[in-house]
């Protein structure tokens, strides 16, 4: 496409049209726009995703955390593989900010989960590569919302502990899961107690083998834990389940237990209200980062900008009065 029927409503509207059909070269074309850096090519996504907004929503959105190596892709191979099977469409997006087009990523460059990527009811995208949390994690929303659009059921955001990582998928999400290893102890896991307290639900992976007498062990600690948390929602307590993603033990129970959480949490529209409160949240860092960049491009601001850092630095200046002699710049007064 050109820069010109990139604009063109007619073209925006047909566009829009093919990805509600659920066509996925135009979602995966879309995809690249709302990924795109270039101006023209956001505009267009931003008028596609208006377009579509009306179709968004209708998914289960579900976060899966969990440290390097405890079985994040294997797990999503099963449970993916199991959703499909029960014929929903499944989307796989990743938020992995340390991901760069030529380096590697913490989620490996690996060929992961093999089987799921050949499923046609399956859509895995990788993590949109470089740039910021904040702006790997608003493409993530919007490729989340062109998912939506295009008919997937249940949209899965994978994501390491890179940073506030977590924090950023439980933010966008219906229901936020944490994978752990079998093994005693956040400590020992290197878990975070915040992470901990953003779980809906708690997975203890590896339930199989030798390895069941000791997640057994880790599942009882952690209900424990659990149980000394102020719970997120007073119709929800986060629950502690088991499963071998290698053995495709325990998926079932697990999808079972995510419908009873809709459900709960369907009660008093607390789901709704949650998603509400995420969009608007989602307005103020688009503010809080467009104004930042508006700040930085400003030519007298960025002019200054070095020399307030350097006095500030040196102790010349307060911090407080050089931004308040910069946003007078920046405001015109
Ligand atoms: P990721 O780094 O979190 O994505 O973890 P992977 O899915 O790559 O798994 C890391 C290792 O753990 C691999 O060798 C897997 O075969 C193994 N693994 C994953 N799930 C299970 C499981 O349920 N049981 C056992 N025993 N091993 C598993």
């Amino acid at each position: 496409m050109t820069e010109t029927q990139n604009k063109n409503p007619a073209n925006i509207q047909q566009m829009a049209e093919k990805i509600r059909k659920g066509d996925r070269r135009a979602l995966a074309r879309a995809i690249t726009q709302a990924e795109s850096i270039r101006k023209d090519h956001q505009e267009s996504a931003q008028a596609l995703l208006n377009d579509l907004l009306p179709d968004t929503g209708k998914s289960v959105r579900i976060g899966i955390s969990g440290t390097p190596g405890v079985g994040k892709s294997t797990f999503i191979e099963a449970f993916g593989k199991f959703l499909t099977g029960l014929g929903k469409k499944v989307a796989v997006l990743t938020i992995d900010p340390s991901s760069k087009r030529t380096g590697g990523s913490i989620l490996g460059d690996k060929t992961r989960m093999e089987e799921l990527s050949r499923d046609p009811n399956a859509f895995i995208r990788p993590s949109p590569s470089g740039g910021s949390l904040g702006g790997v994690a608003r493409r993530t929303r919007e490729v989340m919302l062109l998912c939506e659009a295009a008919g997937f059921d249940v949209i899965l955001i994978e994501t390491v502990g890179v940073g506030q990582s977590e924090t950023t998928v439980a933010d966008m999400v219906d229901l936020f899961m944490l994978l752990l290893a079998p093994a005693g102890g956040d400590e020992l896991q290197g878990i975070k107690r915040g992470v901990m307290e953003l779980a809906d639900i708690i997975v203890i992976n590896k339930a199989d083998g030798d390895l069941i007498p000791v997640a057994r062990r880790a599942a009882s600690e952690y209900r424990g834990a659990v149980g000394l948390m102020r719970p997120k929602s007073k119709n929800w307590m986060p629950k502690v389940m088991m499963t071998s993603a290698l053995k495709k033990l325990g998926i079932d129970e697990l999808w079972q237990t995510i419908e009873e959480y809709r459900e709960a949490r369907g009660a008093d529209d607390e789901l709704e209200t949650q998603r509400s409160e995420q969009a608007a949240a989602w307005m103020w860092s688009e503010i809080d980062e467009s104004l930042m960049n508006h700040l930085r491009e400003h030519p007298t601001v960025s002019a200054l900008l070095p020399e307030k850092e350097a006095a500030v630095k040196a102790g010349k200046v307060s911090a407080a009065a050089a931004a308040r002699e910069l946003l007078a710049v920046f405001l015109g007064k």
